[in-house]
């Protein structure tokens, strides 16, 4: 059985107060222990966040380098990450791709990296509006997902998040059976260019809109193991979308 994983993504918002707000809120909410939680915060906070979260919650950073240290400046490494004692990063994130023009051969480059410096990596893929309307939906994750697979030895490590473009930040939340259908081709596909062992313990995770309201649902998918929440996970309604399953 794969552990229930869900992830806050905290985005360039908050300041010291409304995060350590936040943080109260999340230490002291009741949390399911059969579920895996991340916080991922902005770098700068990343410390903060470290040191007042409880040790049951887990933190990410946002992005990272490709290379361990030198003359790139405004990037952080992996290796920082882990000196604060943050354990996941997120890579290949929408607005990385979409506002930052990151490449699949980066956002490749990237995940070998952080793997290679021990840092669990929630990989991000999906695709947008105009896609899924030309039909190309699993043409377009099933290659975002090979430049992340082929730079993939331990899949252990590894969290793939499946977020439809048209669906972050828009309130357009995917229907369960969208999602559903998305998650179970990607499950297929790692299971005929990975392995059928690595296709049934890689944690597949939803993002786009997850809401209090609409988690339950696609919790309840075969193939939905968690959730990677925008919005939603600055707010005391996180804690809900933690114990979907419950
Ligand atoms: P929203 O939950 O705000 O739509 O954001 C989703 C997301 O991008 C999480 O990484």
């Amino acid at each position: 059985p794969r552990k229930f994983f869900v992830g806050g993504n905290w985005k360039m918002n908050g300041d010291k107060k409304s995060l350590g707000e936040l943080i109260n809120t999340l230490n002291t909410g009741k949390i399911n222990a059969d579920t895996e939680v991340v916080c991922g915060a902005p770098s700068i906070y990343l410390d903060f966040a470290r040191q007042k979260l409880d040790a049951k919650i887990g933190v990410s950073a946002q992005n990272c380098y490709k290379v361990a240290k030198g003359a790139f400046t405004g990037e952080i490494s992996p290796a920082m990450i882990k000196d604060v004692g943050a354990t996941w990063v997120i890579l290949g994130h929408s607005e990385r791709r979409h506002v930052f023009g990151e490449s699949d051969e980066l956002i490749g480059q990237k995940v070998a990296h952080a793997l290679s410096e021990d840092l669990g990596v929630i990989a991000c893929i999906g695709e947008k509006l105009d896609q899924r309307e030309a039909g190309i939906t699993d043409k377009v994750v099933a290659e975002q997902t090979k430049y992340i697979a082929d730079n993939v030895k331990d899949w252990s490590k590894v969290v793939l998040a499946y977020e439809p473009v048209w669906a972050i930040g828009t309130g357009k939340t995917a229907t369960p059976q969208q999602a559903q259908e998305v998650h179970a081709k990607l499950r297929d596909w790692l299971k005929v260019n990975v392995s059928e062992q690595v296709a049934q313990s890689v944690r597949i995770i939803y993002g786009g809109s997850v809401t209090g309201g609409t988690c339950k649902e696609l919790a309840s998918q075969p193939d939905i193991d968690g959730f990677l929440v925008g919005g939603a996970s600055l707010k005391a309604e996180f804690i809900e979308i933690i114990n979907a399953k419950h």
